[in-house]
């Protein structure tokens, strides 16, 4: 099958990467049923990278066989939960032991930048697998006293084969979110990564073989949305699929798992998060977190703080500074040490992203920094500030997915728990205050499952994370995770032994 070979010499790492870019059926690579292939872009020069084999549904059949005959006959309650923790930490420590391969391997097809792929993704990828390494052996059920005749107990059962469809925006990262849950509860797999992004879910193909984890517990298949992700979503054999990516998608998600056979649904799709600063906020900090809170990774963050409310008595000061400090973020190679931020990951994104900026500026907005793309190779988008978007335009009410932050105002309390909270999603928010009391008291009156308290993106593999209202259901990370691959079962003992 194909392979894809490339050296790496930068100042971090001189080396090179092997990776096998067939479907990952049963531990094996092989080419797509149709042969077909997808060509994979780097987001930096817009040239190509590799080719991959691309799946059909016919690979997802396959796949699902394997998942199935994997879970009936070696894992599941085959393997005991902790030596499906072992894996799941040698795993960890495999990602751990190739960091700079795959952080360099994730920064040529996403375009972020390597500081970020190596210091982020790939560590939060790591802790990922270890975390839920460590629960593998701890998923317990309760007993239930009912009577004096009679007692019941739950058992937290593995679903089965299960699909999972992951978006381009942190590839490894959220392979970790769904492999590792899954795995720790003894589900076996059927996962497509994002057509823009399948080399890093393809390099842990490999580990995951040299991990030692049997042949079909984890099966990759690449494609399109519309082939594969479609096939897994309708499945009539995964009894369970978990989505990330656009609330677009999820909706065909759940109609299909619907029109199947039911299979269960969790969803983490978009957000427009608010970001809500307070008068008695240190401005300086606030300008640094909210920069951060919409900027990291290019803006392309479900949970981007891409409203950012400022209240008027320091609203002029605020802006000012937010305007400055933005100018400074630097954008160009990614693999640059002093790049802040690299590429979109498409042409098709920087499209969209450029197509927002426009709308901004035509529906009265006024632009303060950026604006445009930046350079005329790749798909690079200036920082870009707008000021004072009105609540219903385009900027400041649909996701952007991109490096574009619109500054608001607001007056007292009660005004910006209304304009928080007058949106379609609810996936995070953040407050900033040196008052406990209304940063916990607004924090509690925020219709978003996360919010930040005088920070912004932070996430930790023992937090859960996802989403209120169409930001989806379902929660992601820490011990909630556990409970989206499990099935409860009720036992009912009669103490009597008779009727
Ligand atoms: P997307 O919805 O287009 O794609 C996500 C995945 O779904 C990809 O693997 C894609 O191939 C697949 N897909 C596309 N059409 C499909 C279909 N009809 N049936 C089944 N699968 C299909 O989203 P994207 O552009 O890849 O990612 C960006 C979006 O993801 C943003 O809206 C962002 O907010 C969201 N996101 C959410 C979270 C979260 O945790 N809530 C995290 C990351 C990204």
């Amino acid at each position: 099958t194909l392979v894809y070979e490339h050296e790496f010499k930068t100042k971090a790492f001189s080396g090179k990467t092997r990776i096998e870019t067939g479907i990952f059926i049963d531990g094996k690579f092989s080419a797509g049923a149709d042969g077909g292939t997808i060509d994979v872009i780097n987001p930096t020069t817009g040239k190509l990278i590799t080719k991959i084999a691309e799946g059909t549904r016919k690979d997802v059949d396959r796949a699902v066989v394997a998942a199935q005959k994997a879970y009936d006959t070696v894992w599941g309650t085959k393997t005991p939960g902790y030596e499906r923790g072992k894996l799941l930490i040698r795993l960890a420590e495999l990602i751990e032991e190739n960091a700079d391969e795959l952080a360099h391997v994730e920064t040529i097809d996403n375009g972020k930048t390597l500081r970020d792929s190596r210091g982020f993704d790939v560590v939060q990828a790591a802790a990922v697998f270890r975390y839920y390494g460590g629960w593998a052996d701890k998923v317990e059920g309760k007993t239930i006293e009912v009577n004096p005749s009679k007692f019941a107990y739950t058992v937290h059962e593995p679903i089965g084969a299960v699909g999972c469809i992951i978006p381009w925006n942190f590839p490894l990262l959220m392979l970790s979110w769904k492999l590792g849950p899954a795995l720790a509860t003894g589900n076996t797999v059927v996962l497509k990564p994002s057509e823009l992004t399948p080399l890093t879910a393809l390099r842990v193909c490999s580990l995951i073989n040299e991990a030692g984890f049997p042949p079909g517990v984890v099966n990759i298949v690449n494609g399109y949305g519309t082939t594969v992700g479609a096939a897994i979503a309708e499945h009539p054999h995964l009894e369970k699929v978990a989505f990330t990516g656009s609330t677009l998608v999820g909706r065909s998600i759940m109609k299909a798992a619907a029109n199947s056979n039911l299979k269960k649904v969790t969803l983490e799709l978009g957000g427009k998060s608010p970001n809500i600063i307070f008068n008695d906020a240190d401005i300086g900090q606030a300008v640094k977190w909210a920069a951060f809170g919409l900027f990291f990774n290019h803006g392309q963050c479900c949970c981007a703080g891409s409203r950012i409310y400022v209240q008027s008595g320091i609203y002029d000061e605020f802006t000012k500074q937010f305007a400055d400090h933005v100018k400074t973020l630097q954008v160009g190679d990614p693999f640059e040490e002093s790049t802040y931020q690299g590429p979109q990951v498409s042409q098709t994104q920087q499209e969209r992203i450029l197509g927002y900026i426009e709308a901004g500026k035509k529906d009265g907005a006024t632009l303060l920094v950026g604006g445009d793309r930046h350079g005329t190779e790749g798909y690079f988008v200036q920082p870009t500030v707008f000021a004072d978007a009105k609540a219903d335009s385009k900027v400041m009410s649909e996701e952007i997915f991109g490096p574009v932050a619109c500054v608001s105002r607001f007056e007292d309390e009660e005004d910006i728990i209304h304009q928080a909270n007058d949106s379609m999603y609810g996936l995070a928010a953040a407050v900033f205050s040196k008052d406990v009391t209304r940063a916990i008291s607004v924090a509690h009156r925020l219709k978003a499952g996360t919010v930040w308290v005088n920070c912004y993106n932070q996430l930790n593999p023992q937090v859960p994370f996802g989403g209120y209202k169409a930001s989806g259901f379902g929660r992601e990370l820490g011990e909630y995770a556990l409970s989206n691959f499990t099935n409860v079962k009720a036992v009912h003992i009669n103490l009597h032994g008779t009727m």
